[in-house]
């Protein structure tokens, strides 16, 4: 068989151009992360040619003796990481994930009480384009003006007020932890079933670097590809203590089984197909990889890094919305330096440094224009970088914010861009 070089130039040239972008630009997407040779190559195996609809032991298909395994070990080492009593590792992505808790936790009409995705949440935490929004009754809380956090007596308030059947958790771009005892103890007065969505801090709460919510929410959901560092995908877990309450109050009426058999008939048949077992093989080699000491060490200085930089960018008069981070990721409201989010991101993108334009709570402009942008520390952190050369991009980016229009400029900080990517080498090979 020929190699992808040989078959196919035209994608191979892409691929290249693409790691050499990745090697050369300071990656500070906080969604974004580098996954190991290991994983990308489980990712890219023969995997990809097997259907194995069903789970392990009970598939549609012949020849699952080895993706039967496979998905066991999946399993089995993402209950270890994350002490899980049940979990399932099938979903695409984590929005499929979360399509999943609806499916099995609600019925159309039903009332979810979100967090606002216009005060760092989620589109399918009922976002009125999403399925979620369309289909189910989507109320929301959101952060105080003041603060930028998350006031409990009021969410408890708007829970009275609205009755939701599911309370979400979890966000895109809120900076601070979570009072999961708090939210557990207003789900628990209205009725509610209390799901977190811990897609963006995964990585932090394997590692005990965040607060813990499988033993308190009910359900959780994650993608595994931002800080736990994996494959692009998605997985949804229940806590040990989870099982009574689930099996009284998530069963829709009628329903006999438990809630693991709920959660796995929600994904499959409920909304997927076939499972991407080259995708669950690069999961369990990315739990593997995560159940190791030093990914502690990882998630500790990439939250570190973010502090860091939140602490320089404080310094260098800048609003960093709720003034620091407890996580991975900052959000910098720019108003007061007479900017938007969309100016910001083309200005440093031609500076080489990557972030997205963001909405900061309480917005003046439309999602398309933004008024800040949102930085994360996972990626660079996993290159190797540390507080100083974190403190060293904000600087950089500084820079570049203060002449958002001068390309000359731009192309200076690109050269110390590239020098900095230079120190910390990540890629040398296009295709494993
Ligand atoms: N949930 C949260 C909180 C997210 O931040 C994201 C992605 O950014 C998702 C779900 C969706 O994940 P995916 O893009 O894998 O569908």
């Amino acid at each position: 068989m020929k190699s992808l070089q040989d078959q196919d130039p035209k994608v191979f040239k892409l691929l290249e151009e693409e790691t050499d972008r990745q090697n050369y630009n300071l990656e500070l997407i906080a969604s974004e992360n580098f996954a190991s040779r290991a994983v990308i190559s489980a990712m890219g195996s023969v995997l990809t040619n097997k259907y194995a609809e069903g789970y392990p032991g009970k598939r549609y298909y012949g020849g699952c003796e080895v993706v039967d395994v496979v998905e066991n070990v999946a399993r089995d080492r993402a209950k270890d990481l994350f002490g899980a009593d049940w979990v399932n590792v099938q979903p695409h992505s984590g929005a499929t994930a979360n399509a999943a808790v609806y499916l099995a936790c609600m019925n159309p009409g039903d009332t979810l009480l979100g967090f606002d995705l216009s005060h760092g949440g989620h589109l399918t935490h009922g976002s009125p384009v999403n399925f979620s929004g369309i289909t189910y009754d989507a109320k929301f809380y959101g952060v105080e003006k003041d603060t930028g956090r998350l006031d409990m007596n009021k969410i408890r308030d708007k829970a009275k007020q609205v009755k939701p059947k599911m309370i979400s958790i979890g966000a895109s771009a809120y900076p601070r932890d979570y009072d999961y005892e708090a939210f557990r103890d207003i789900a628990d007065e209205v009725g509610a079933l209390l799901w977190m969505d811990m897609a963006h801090t995964a990585g932090l709460i394997a590692t005990g670097n965040l607060r813990d919510p499988l033993p308190l929410a009910h359900v959780v959901t994650t993608t595994t590809h931002k800080t736990l560092r994996g494959p692009r995908g998605g997985m949804i877990l229940v806590g040990k203590d989870s099982e009574n309450t689930l099996g009284v109050t998530a069963r829709k009426s009628g329903r006999t089984k438990n809630w693991g058999e709920i959660f796995d008939s929600a994904v499959f048949p409920g909304t997927q197909g076939g499972p991407l077992m080259h995708v669950i093989a690069a999961k369990a080699v990315a739990f593997g990889e995560a159940l190791e000491d030093d990914f502690k060490t990882y998630q500790t200085q990439t939250q570190k890094n973010a502090k860091a930089m939140a602490n320089k960018f404080i310094d260098l008069g800048y609003n960093i919305v709720s003034n620091g981070t407890d996580n991975h990721l900052i959000l910098i409201d720019l108003r007061n330096k007479d900017l938007n989010g969309k100016i910001a991101e083309e200005a440093l993108g031609n500076a080489a440094i990557t972030v997205n334009k963001n909405m900061v709570p309480f917005d003046t402009e439309s999602p398309f224009v933004t008024s800040g942008i949102r930085i994360g520390s996972p990626a660079m952190t996993t290159r190797g970088l540390k507080e100083a050369e974190f403190e060293q991009i904000a600087i950089l980016i500084d820079k570049v914010l203060q002449k958002p229009t001068d390309e000359e400029n731009h192309k200076k900080v690109e050269q110390e861009v590239r020098d900095l990517c230079d120190k910390f080498p990540l890629y040398d090979f296009v295709t494993t």
